[in-house]
């Protein structure tokens, strides 16, 4: 039995050898590409149903890997959040499409109130001047913040710390949005919606993927559209494929939606050319 367990432990003692090995590999590398800004945004449009029209824009983070080619965050932004690099990624992530979104206001080629969407980890939430350093970004790039939506998850909410809370009032006080992103996968507890300055929910493609198919999808859609309505919150459905599922979310009175079914997230020159919105870039 000790031989045996002497055997396991090796084996077991390996794997993970190769496991923190590609993850320290990864973190060097992602360390440098954050440094040297090799980072780049993808966008994805935001639509208004049923009419389909351009609302607004989620910002979402690609990394062309020197080796690996281009990887999506769901390979590098756990080890962004382990490791202390969340902080300027997310820095950078902020700056550079809140400059994006000015460009385009510049350009005069999305309305007053079309909106940029920004991932926020909640360790970018836990810094006590993170909302000091947004109204910079904001203020320097000319963006009113109100055309800013700051996508958080629930558990920044249901986990957060008393320093988390003032910087969503912060936030919210200076006007800037503040969405809970893949609402309803998380806890079932709805009352962090009232204690907590949040100003709309995005439904998780999990609940729109049956829709169409499956009523019992449809009934929560109903419900979160008419909780939403009495908080007064913002609805977006998020992951929309099929014109099934938008027929269905039309239906419901869901009145935002994104997914594949309008566009993928696309570098901002091919956005533009996409949605006719003239200058590049
Ligand atoms: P998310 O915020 O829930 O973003 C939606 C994800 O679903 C994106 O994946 C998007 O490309 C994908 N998607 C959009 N429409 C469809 C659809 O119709 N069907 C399907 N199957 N997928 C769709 P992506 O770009 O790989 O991002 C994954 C996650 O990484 C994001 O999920 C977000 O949580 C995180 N993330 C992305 N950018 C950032 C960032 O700058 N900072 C932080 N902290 N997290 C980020
Ligand atoms: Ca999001
Ligand atoms: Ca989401
Ligand atoms: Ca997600």
């Amino acid at each position: 039995a000790k031989e045996e367990g002497r055997n396991r432990w090796t084996v077991f003692d390996a794997s993970m050898r190769d496991a923190v090995r590609e993850r320290v590999e990864i973190e060097v590398a992602l360390r440098a590409a954050v440094a040297q800004e090799q980072l780049s945004i993808a966008y994805q449009p935001i639509v208004e149903l049923p009419t389909g029209r351009l609302a607004g824009v989620e910002a979402l983070v690609r990394w062309e890997h020197p080796v690996r080619g281009w990887l999506g965050p769901n390979m590098f932004i756990a080890v962004a959040e382990d490791s202390n690099l969340i902080s300027a990624l997310g820095a950078w992530v902020l700056r550079e499409s809140v400059r994006q979104l000015a460009r385009w206001r510049a350009d005069g080629v999305v309305d007053d109130d079309f909106w940029m969407s920004v991932n926020v980890s909640p360790r970018q939430l836990g810094d006590a001047a993170f909302a000091e350093r947004l109204a910079a970004v904001l203020q320097q790039a000319g963006v009113p913040a109100a055309n800013l939506v700051l996508e958080i998850t629930e558990s920044v909410m249901v986990e957060g710390s008393e320093l988390t809370e003032r910087v969503l009032v912060e936030l919210r006080t200076l006007g800037v949005r503040i969405s809970v992103d893949d609402f309803g996968t998380g806890f079932s507890a709805l009352g962090y919606l009232r204690r907590h300055p949040v100003t709309g929910v995005k439904i998780d493609r999990s609940f729109v993927k049956g829709l169409g198919t499956s009523t019992e999808d449809e009934e929560i859609v109903r419900a979160v559209v008419a909780m939403s309505s009495a908080l007064r919150l913002s609805v977006v459905a998020e992951g929309v494929e099929t014109e099934a599922q938008r027929d269905v979310l039309v239906t419901l009175g869901v009145p935002l939606a994104q997914g594949w079914l309008w566009g993928k997230a696309v570098p901002p020159d091919e956005f533009a050319a996409r949605w006719s919105l003239g200058g590049v870039g």
